[in-house]
């Protein structure tokens, strides 16, 4: 007799379903439902990509040193305190299987990161979603919902999908606030989109406490998702753990030479960024002169509430019979929103078009 069953919280997990990239009958698809970077990947990564296609019989480092080196070198961390992942994702969830599991809690914002919640399950931790103040994490709610047996509490700043950022102070509040035995996770994926000066993406609160991770990634202003590269940055104890528990081989040939060269690409952070957010504003402009509410963001993406689910959906739609694909926002309880990346100018463009029109036909 077959009694074969999964661990019972693995059946919690809806399968994870990725933006979408195709439309059945639409010549010129424009998918900006990922959060990918507006130019593709960097030239010099593409060609260090096709170098290591003659090499591709070899494993690769699997310490991989001369990356760790590249972003130390690049971001002027100490490379020994670097981990690099299959992707953040691949790093959020070894934390999660370090430090959580049955019998734990783990605490996120209402509209986090969905990967928290994803890989929570996968564990067996208890996830427990913290109501936000008008799409912002409140860090005295956090604070409020921690148990005796929370062990991780995981913050995106800048928040995906809502584009909102906490103040430096409201982060290391959550920090001081947190017992010396758990884990805060800050989640810097769009690092590289931020322009306040006071905003630091977390390796400041790595150095100055034992029990601080800061996570960040290739897939978003480097434009490498396709490759899968992500690193942490964390204390010596925490790397140990990790070093123990990743893949012996979790960063692949091609994506770590990949990662190299879109490090040593001239201006492209630059060029990414003014891109981001000249569009970013125009994006938010048009779209409410149009009458839809866009959150405030500091991502490569906006939020755009069109304060009803059906009225979410049927922009969703309108967008997709011109090949605009956006991201719906169901999964993330936001069901009257959808996320919109900001991709090339002429992609904008339609967008902007495409959203006025949709309006102009539904204000009656
Ligand atoms: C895109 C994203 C990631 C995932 O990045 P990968 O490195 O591609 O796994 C992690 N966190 C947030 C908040 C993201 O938006």
């Amino acid at each position: 007799m077959n009694t074969l069953a999964p661990r019972p919280s693995i059946l919690s997990v809806e399968p994870y379903v990725g933006g979408s990239s195709k439309l059945p009958g639409v010549n010129r698809v424009i998918k900006l439902s990922s959060n990918e970077g507006a130019f593709g990947p960097p030239p010099g990564a593409i060609a260090a990509i096709e170098r290591a296609a003659r090499d591709a019989h070899r494993y690769p480092d699997g310490g991989a040193t001369a990356l760790r080196e590249a972003i130390g070198a690049r971001f002027a961390l100490d490379p020994a305190r670097i981990v690099c992942g299959n992707g953040s994702d691949d790093l959020l969830t070894l934390l999660i299987l370090a430090y959580g599991g049955e019998g734990t809690e783990l605490i996120m914002s209402a509209h986090g990161f969905l990967m928290y919640d994803i890989a929570g399950r996968w564990a067996g931790s208890r996830v427990i979603k913290v109501p936000e103040r008008d799409l912002v994490a409140d860090v005295d709610a956090m604070l409020a919902a921690v148990g005796a047996r929370t062990t991780m509490v995981f913050l995106a700043n800048p928040n995906n999908p809502t584009g909102s950022i906490l103040p430096q102070a409201e982060v290391d509040r959550l920090r001081a606030g947190l017992r010396g035995d758990i884990l805060l996770v800050l989640d810097s994926a769009y690092a590289e989109y931020v322009e306040r000066p006071d905003y630091d993406a977390g390796a400041a609160l790595v150095d100055a406490t034992g029990n601080t991770v800061m996570t960040r990634t290739f897939s978003k202003i480097f434009g490498l998702g396709g490759m899968r590269v992500g690193w942490c940055y964390a204390p010596p104890a925490v790397v140990d753990v990790l070093s123990r528990i990743r893949g012996p081989f979790n960063v692949n040939l091609a994506a770590m030479e990949g990662a190299i060269a879109a490090l040593a690409e001239a201006g492209w952070i630059e060029k990414n960024l003014a891109h981001n957010s000249e569009w970013r504003a125009r994006v938010t402009a048009a779209l409410t002169e149009a009458g839809i509410k866009v959150w405030p963001s500091e991502g490569n993406f906006v939020l755009a509430d069109f304060a009803t689910a059906a009225a979410a959906q049927a922009a969703d739609a309108h967008l997709k019979t011109r090949g605009l694909i956006v991201r719906a926002m169901g999964a993330y309880g936001l069901p009257a929103c959808l996320r919109i990346t900001i991709g090339a100018a002429d992609e904008n463009t339609l967008l902007i078009e495409a959203l006025a029109g949709f309006m102009a036909e539904h204000r009656g």
